[in-house]
Formats: structure tokens, C-alpha cells, sequence
């Protein structure tokens, strides 16, 4: 295989022979390290200014300009001891990835002398140019301009790359007119939004509740292959994922990966991504193989919701980051090999009170439980009624080969509960006691077993998108590659909004003279009633589900150009708009961003396989017609009877028919592109390149794929997947 990349492993120093690794130190002794967390700020704050940094965490007061400087003196002071020379702001544009503009901490006083400086005002506020980051026609109408402003309830750290040591202050980002450009400040918003509300309705249990936070643990799944391999397939490094390629002969059928041993290659690497990881205070626990060749998966111990996905976008960092020092490459993309599973990441959601009680947690006393089924029903029906855009917050021209795929939740959005649950809500629902009575009987929410049933029975429906798994709701069908604000912003503020309604129901009843408790139950019985089509407890991937969930009426949307319409309908826009979410502004530009990013995705994955097809695939195909043509050719010369080169011929004429088809169907998709281009509108642009250029992505494949199967292997210029995917 001549111009294949060699695996070249021999040049990388292993892990565990760099000065780094020391098998006998324990994690807790370098864990969180690289943060400026409360250890570093006992150490280089005076109280007076870590009491504010406090205070700013966990009740949103503003630090004035005088902390500030003392903040910047003794964060610089730490940074630097540690051997960092520059600090940045970090922030989370409207793009997959995070963002970063170094500046050094120095500055010169003379020809040659100078200090190192960090003031208050620069760890405040930045100005980066707002203009080269995805504004969704915000720039185009208003101010251009934007700036970042620190955001002093998540830690700032040191980002360690090839000896370089960087400061960086997490911050959000915004336009100068005021709106968002970023994701964590409307997440910050949706936080405090379902907070609130889920205070509200708690203290209708237990008074002593004050304040609540969203507790989010996100699992990672990703697949790993060798960097030289990786560099040899221009549609792994420009789309993420490979747009041709025949399926290998041992792909997962025999299902042996799973929780199967780590390779030592990759076991080194994730040492390494850990060691990094654990220093930046992300707090893992747990790694395995996933159920795909190549495939694996990492979750860290579950941290409020901000710093988990601050956590999660630095982890996809490190990962990358890491995975060059051996030579790796790791890939998130959802779907990265046809055939094979997709990744994605599951983000374990739920809600704790300050006076330690995890709302959905079924509790021991049938008082607690009510306190439960009331957030768990609310909950069921934010889902319901909101379904749609919870299947917008996870579109992306990636997830779409992943929803409904091998191994992944579907399209259409539904939730499982599990058996035991879905009974208890049954006999919630047309409780006898209650209807003679007037109330629920003790017996129905009595759940005291509740947590040790669900945790031998339900937690393992892999195929539900939104599934309950003991204490906690597990969003399932978020993309491996994607931020994960989106889905949990849309989360946060359906269930918010809904445990709001539920409040004023209650409370509008309770003017009208119901007893508080009956009237829970019976807003309750009406939930359950209006939302349990959403409730489905059998296998996600199967056909039946389909045409059941058809009819039951629950959407199954399949493309993201389509699920994207959910953002700006009507209810969706009360939802955003009156809860202080999104701006109507905010919320246009957001969703034209999403459209612009699934145009660019696949318009650059049409011109790659445009590439690949032409100046990989045909001349591949090419010499070895030729190669065929001139043995028959040699043949016939030396007196061989016709028959004798019958084969030989027929795969002539196989090559010839994939290569016009190739061809025509390249030139087709090109054309079919150009009209997509000159249409107005992002949302037409999106839905032309999604029905019109996708479908020519199949049919070129379809014929490149025969084609590699035809070929001699030694003429084939691209790596195929049995190499890709099978480290040792
Ligand atoms: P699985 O069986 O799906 O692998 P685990 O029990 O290992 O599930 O948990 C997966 C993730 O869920 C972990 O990140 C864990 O910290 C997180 N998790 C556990 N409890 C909660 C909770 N109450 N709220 C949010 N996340 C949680
Ligand atoms: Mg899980």
C-alpha cells in the first residue's frame, strides 16, 4: 500500500516513560492543580476579595473594580509561579469549539527591561473582534463590535500546551447592542430560570428550601485512530467524518469490543488525557471501550451544570490536544464510519436543593414522593408539550446520521420511564381512592423501593432518546461533537416554564377553595393524562415504533433543516421571549446560525467528496482497468481463446459503469449546489442542500464503495476502514 501513511508509533514516547507519569502518586494529590480554585485563593487572595469571588458564584453580585485589580494581582501572581507568560480570555462562540486570544502578561518598560502586568480592567473585559465569530445577521444590522466579560462562577485555569502555560479566564461573550454570542450566557440564564421555578414549587413541600442547583454529568463518547491514517483521508480531516469507504469484512457484528481490554496504545494515550484532565480539576471516573471498533467512552462524576459543560468543551480540547503526543487522532464526529455505531453523549440531568435533596430521587417517606412524581410529572410533560424543540436543540447535519442509525436513540422524541414507573403513574392516574375520596392513596406513592428496582430494571433501554435512570433524567440523543448548552438551555427552560404553569394552576385552584394537596393531585392526573403518549417503554429502533408513534401523533423529524423550523415557532418564541432567555434577536440570529452551519457542513462535505471522487477514486479505478485492459490485451496476443479473458472483461466494463456513474452524478451534486447557493433564505438554502445535494452523497458512494471492493488493493490511494479501525 504505497502512499499510505506508516504507522509510526516508534517515534512517540510513551506516557508512562515521561517525566510526567509516576505510578506511585496518587489523582487526589495533583487533582484540580491547574485552578484557581479555593485552595490557590486561600494562598493568594485576602478575604476580603475571596468572600466577594464567593459571592459573585453563588448569588450573582457584581465585584467591584477595586476586588477586581486585587483578584488579577493574585491570580497573575499564582499563574505565573506556575510557570504561565500570557493569559486569554475563554469563551464559548456560537461554533463548536472554544475560543482563546492570547496576550503576555508583559510589557516592556525600556530597550530592555520590563514587568509582568495584569490588571483588573483586563480580567474584566476583553474586546475580541466580534465580527469573525457567528452572529447570525447581528453584526450585519447592528454594532459589530462585541467584548468578553470574565464570569467569576467558573474557576479560571492554566491551559498547558507543548510547554506553553496560558492563563485563561473563563467569560461570556457579548454583543456591544447587548445580545449573547455565546452559549454560556444564555445557559447561566436557564439556570437560574429553573432554579427559581423549582424553588417556587418545593417550598409547597418543605419551606426550608431556598435555592437549587442543576447537576449535569456528561459521558463522552469518541473513537481513536492513528494520526498518519487519519492525515491520509481528507474527508476524516475536513468533514470529521469518512464520505466513502466499503464496510470492513469484522465490523462490530461479533459485539466483542464492548467493555472489551484497552489496547496499550490507547490505554497510554487516555493516561495522558486523564493526567491533563484531572490537573484542569475535571473530575473522570469511569472509561471503557464503547460497542464500536475503535470506539470508546469517558464520563467524569457529575458537577453543576455551567461548570460540567465548561468541563465537557475542555475535556474535547485536551483530548485533541493529547491524542497528537501519540501520534492519535481522536474523532468526535456522530457518525464518523457508515455501518458502524455513531457516538454521542448522554447528559445525566437533574435538580438538588440546597437542603441536599435530589428532586428526582424518590424519597423514603410518601411525602418525599410526592415531591418527586410532581418534578418527575412536569417534567414528562415539558417533554411532551416542548418535543420539537427538544429535537431541534440536538440537530446537527452530523447527529442526522446518528438519530434512528444503529445503536442511537431516533428521531422522534420520547421518554421511558421504566415499568415500575410507568405503572405507579397508571394507578396515579385512575387511583379509586381517589376518585371516591378526593385524594391519592398512601399506597400509590408509597416508593420506598423505588430507587433499587429502577436500578437493576430500567437503566439499560439504550435506545430511548430521554430516558429516567433512577435519579436522574439521561438526554441520550445530544451528538458526540456538539456543546452542549443547546440541548440544556431548551431543557432548563421547558421544565422551568412548565413547573411555573404548574404553580399558578395550583395556586389559582387554591383561590378557588381546593385543598393544596387534592389540588396537586388532580393538576397532576391531568398531566399524566394529556402527555403519557410521550411515554414509550419498548425498543426505540424497531419499525413498530415508528408507525405506532405515527400514531399516536408524536413527530418524527429526520432532517436538521426541518427540526431547526421548531426554534421560531410561535410557542417556542413565548417560551424564549417571555421567560428572558432569548430576545426575539437572540433568538432569529441563533437559529440562522444553525441553518448557516448545516449549509457549510455539508456544502464543504460536497466539495471533499467532489475531491475524492475525482482525483482518488477514478484514477484508482483507472490503472487498474488499464492494468486489465493489457492483460486481456497480452493475452489475446499469445493465441488465448476469447473465454479465457471473459472475467477480465466483464470487470472492465463493472469499473467503466461505476466511473460514469461517479462522474455524472458528481457533476450533478455540483450543479445541484450552485442552485442551492443563489436561494435567499438560510432556512431555503438548508432545506435545498439537505434534499437536493445530500441525496448525489449516496449514490457516489454507492458506486465508490463497489469500486474499492473491485480494485487491487495496492492501487487504492485511501486508507479502508478494516485499517482505520482496528488499533492494536
Ligand atoms: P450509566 O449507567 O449511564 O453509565 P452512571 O450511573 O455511571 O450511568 O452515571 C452516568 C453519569 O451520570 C455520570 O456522569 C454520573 O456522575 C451522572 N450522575 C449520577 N447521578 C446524577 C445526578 N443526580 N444528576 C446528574 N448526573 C448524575
Ligand atoms: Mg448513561
Amino acid at each position: 500500500m504505497a502512499s499510505k501513511g506508516a504507522k509510526s508509533t516508534e517515534s512517540v514516547q510513551p506516557f508512562y516513560e515521561s517525566s510526567d507519569f509516576n505510578s506511585t502518586i496518587q489523582i487526589s494529590e495533583y487533582f484540580g492543580e491547574n485552578v484557581f480554585g479555593p485552595k490557590a485563593m486561600a494562598e493568594y487572595l485576602n478575604k476580603e476579595s475571596i468572600k466577594a469571588v464567593q459571592e459573585a458564584r453563588s448569588i450573582g453580585k457584581p465585584i467591584e473594580i477595586k476586588i477586581a485589580n486585587q483578584v488579577a494581582e493574585g491570580m497573575k501572581n499564582w499563574a505565573m509561579n506556575k510557570g504561565a507568560t500570557h493569559y486569554t480570555h475563554w469563551f464559548q462562540p456560537l461554533r463548536g469549539s472554544t475560543a482563546e486570544k492570547h496576550d503576555s502578561f508583559f510589557e516592556p518598560t525600556g530597550l530592555d527591561s520590563g514587568v509582568e502586568k495584569f490588571s483588573g480592567k483586563a480580567l474584566v473585559q476583553q474586546e475580541p473582534d466580534a465580527s469573525s465569530f457567528p452572529s447570525g445577521g447581528i453584526r450585519n444590522t447592528f454594532e459589530a463590535r462585541g467584548y468578553s466579560a470574565w464570569d467569576p462562577s467558573s474557576p479560571a485555569f492554566i491551559m498547558e500546551k507543548v510547554g506553553g502555560k496560558t492563563l485563561c479566564i473563563p467569560t461570556i461573550f457579548v454583543a456591544y447592542t447587548g445580545e449573547a454570542l455565546d452559549h454560556k450566557s444564555p445557559l447561566i440564564k436557564s439556570i437560574n430560570f429553573l432554579t427559581k421555578a423549582a424553588v417556587d414549587v418545593c417550598q409547597l413541600f418543605d419551606s426550608k428550601v431556598k435555592h437549587a442547583t442543576i447537576s449535569l454529568g456528561i459521558e463522552q463518547e469518541y473513537f481513536i485512530i492513528d494520526a498518519d491514517l487519519y492525515a491520509a483521508r481528507p474527508d476524516l480531516c475536513f468533514a470529521g467524518r469518512t464520505l466513502v469507504g466499503s464496510t470492513a469484512a469484522k465490523g462490530q457484528q461479533l459485539e466483542d469490543h464492548y467493555f472489551g481490554s484497552i489496547p496499550d496504545r490507547i490505554y497510554d494515550f487516555m493516561m495522558d488525557f486523564e493526567y491533563e484532565a484531572f490537573k484542569l480539576g475535571i473530575p473522570l471516573k469511569t472509561r471503557h471501550n464503547e460497542v464500536a471498533p475503535g470506539q470508546y467512552e469517558c464520563a467524569p462524576m457529575f458537577e453543576e451544570a455551567d461548570i460540567a459543560i465548561d468541563h465537557n468543551s475542555l475535556l474535547m480540547d485536551v483530548m485533541e490536544n493529547v491524542a497528537g503526543r501519540h501520534n492519535l487522532k481522536v474523532i468526535l464526529h456522530e457518525k464518523p464510519f457508515k455501518g458502524v455505531n455513531g457516538s454521542g453523549k448522554h447528559n445525566n440531568w437533574s435538580i438538588i436543593t440546597d437542603t441536599g435533596v435530589n428532586l428526582l430521587s424518590p424519597g423514603l417517606s410518601p411525602q418525599d414522593n410526592f415531591q418527586f412524581l410532581t418534578i418527575f410529572i412536569n417534567t414528562i410533560k415539558a417533554v411532551y408539550d416542548h418535543a420539537d424543540l427538544m429535537r431541534a436543540s440536538i440537530a446537527t447535519a452530523a447527529n442526522d446520521h446518528r438519530l434512528g442509525a444503529n445503536e442511537a436513540p431516533p428521531a422522534i422524541m420520547s421518554v421511558f420511564i421504566g415499568s415500575f414507573l410507568s405503572e405507579v403513574l397508571n394507578t396515579f392516574e385512575s387511583d379509586k381512592n381517589s376518585k371516591k375520596a378526593g385524594r391519592v392513596s398512601e399506597k400509590t406513592i408509597s416508593l420506598h423501593r423505588i430507587p433499587e428496582i429502577l436500578l437493576d430494571n430500567t437503566d439499560r433501554n439504550r435506545t430511548s432518546p430521554f430516558a429516567f435512570t433512577g435519579n436522574k433524567f439521561e438526554f441520550r440523543a445530544v451528538g458526540s461533537s456538539d456543546h452542549c448548552a443547546s440541548a440544556i438551555i431548551v431543557l432548563n427552560t421547558i421544565v422551568g416554564n412548565q413547573l411555573m404553569l404548574f404553580k399558578k394552576e395550583l395556586d389559582a385552584l387554591i383561590k378557588k377553595g381546593s385543598k393544596k394537596q387534592e389540588a396537586i393531585e388532580a393538576i397532576l392526573r391531568g398531566y399524566i393524562k394529556s402527555s403519557k403518549k410521550i411515554i414509550f417503554e419498548g425498543n426505540g429502533y424497531s419499525n413498530d415504533w415508528v408507525k405506532e408513534a405515527a400514531k399516536r401523533g408524536l413527530n418524527n423529524i429526520k432532517t436538521t433543516p426541518y427540526a431547526l423550523d421548531a426554534y421560531m415557532s410561535k410557542s417556542s418564541q413565548d417560551l424564549f421571549i417571555n421567560n428572558n432567555i432569548f430576545s426575539h434577536k437572540e433568538l432569529e440570529a441563533r437559529t440562522e446560525i444553525k441553518y448557516e452551519g448545516y449549509t457549510l457542513k455539508i456544502q464543504i462535505e460536497g466539495r471533499i467528496l467532489g475531491e475524492l471522487a475525482k482525483n482518488y477514486i477514478i484514477p484508482s479505478a483507472v490503472d487498474y482497468q488499464k492494468k486489465l485492459v493489457d492483460t486481456i490485451e497480452a493475452m489475446q496476443r499469445i493465441g488465448q481463446p476469447r473465454s479465457s479473458t471473459k472475467a477480465l472483461e466483464s470487470m472492465v466494463g463493472e469499473i467503466a459503469g461505476h466511473i460514469n456513474s461517479i462522474w455524472d452524478n458528481t457533476e450533478k451534486m455540483t450543479q445541484a449546489r450552485k442552485t442551492a447557493n443563489n436561494l435567499d433564505h438560510a432556512d431555503k438554502k438548508a432545506k435545498a442542500y439537505c434534499d437536493k445535494v445530500i441525496p448525489y452523497f449516496e449514490k457516489i458512494r454507492e458506486s465508490a464503495d463497489k469500486l474499492e471492493e473491485i480494485v487491487d488493493n495496492d492501487l487504492w490511494k485511501l486508507p479502508k476502514y478494516r485499517e482505520l479501525l482496528f488499533i492494536k
